[in-house]
């Protein structure tokens, strides 16, 4: 086994409006080198860092669009969400909860600040990523994992060090909340003073890590501060990740997607050819239909 270093540390991209409830910081496919080829199948993270909205009757957020070809997984670290789609599902991401939606051959759904939230107002912070979905599963099911808090696997670190969430794939056999189509690992690591976790991902896996409240030391000697992303070299296996205020950290490492990417907007798929299609069918309603 050998040390997996950081290829690069990524500051907060400037932050922009999903809709007009969400103001995410987009780290892929941004700019920077993270294109959706180079974190596959992590081919989108927008990151809401820490933001007050004020109380409003309406609830802010974006409205009715599709998604084909690709997973949608939304997690809440502050505030909370609600959702509704086309297949007739809806519910709320509560603060720790995680929603894996599996959008494949094609949905429709609208997210909202939750109404309660929303007639108080507070302080939102979540984070979207798209996972990216084999040619062989682009046109399954749609489906949903709705995942609480109290559903995730927790593995205590020693030492009172902490806790690591295992959101998806496996840590220290402790096995994630979410399936997942190709092989990814999604952790929440949650650091006390002081605190350590190790890591080992295979070498070829695209690996990264956001820091989502205080700052880290990675390998003793590279600082992440809060809201940072650091990406991963496809190299060694291990890494380990120490905060002396404590911290929470996002970790992510998925087995690459080696197949061609062909993205517009909303839609994930392979061609080009593919993309038309998904046009058409969502014109002519095949998503289905879901309310304003
Ligand atoms: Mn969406």
């Amino acid at each position: 086994m050998s040390i997996k270093n950081i290829e690069l540390v990524l500051s907060p991209p400037e932050p922009h409006f999903v809709g007009d409830g969400f103001r995410v910081h987009n780290f892929i496919p941004g700019g920077y080198r993270l294109d959706m080829e180079r974190m596959n199948p992590f081919i989108l993270l927008d990151y809401g860092a820490k933001f007050y909205f004020p109380p409003s009757d309406r609830p802010m957020g974006v409205g009715v669009h599709p998604h084909r070809g690709f997973e949608t997984v939304t997690i809440a670290y502050k505030g909370s969400v609600a959702h509704h789609d086309s297949t007739g599902q809806s519910g709320v991401i509560g603060e720790g909860d995680v929603q894996w939606m599996t959008a494949a051959s094609g949905i429709l759904h609208k997210e909202y600040h939750e109404k309660e939230f929303s007639r108080n107002g507070g302080e939102m912070q979540m984070v979207q990523l798209w996972m990216n979905l084999p040619a062989k599963y682009k046109m399954s099911q749609p489906k949903y994992q709705s995942i609480t808090s109290d559903q995730i696997g927790k593995f205590a670190l020693g030492n009172g060090a902490g806790t690591v969430e295992v959101i998806a794939g496996e840590y220290r056999n402790v096995q994630g909340a979410a399936s997942t189509f190709t092989p990814v690992n999604l952790f929440n690591a949650r650091l006390n003073k002081n605190g350590k976790a190790d890591f080992s991902f295979p070498a070829a896996f695209n690996s990264a890590l956001l820091v989502i409240e205080g700052k880290i030391t990675v390998n003793g000697t590279e600082e992440v501060p809060t809201d940072h992303f650091a990406l991963f070299q496809n190299e060694g296996e291990e890494f380990e990740i120490e905060s002396e205020e404590g911290a929470i950290v996002l970790i992510m490492s998925g087995q690459d997607i080696k197949e061609p990417i062909a993205a517009h907007g909303p839609f994930v798929m392979n061609t080009r050819q593919e993309i038309f299609q998904a046009f058409e069918d969502y014109q002519k309603g095949k998503f289905g239909y879901l309310k304003d």
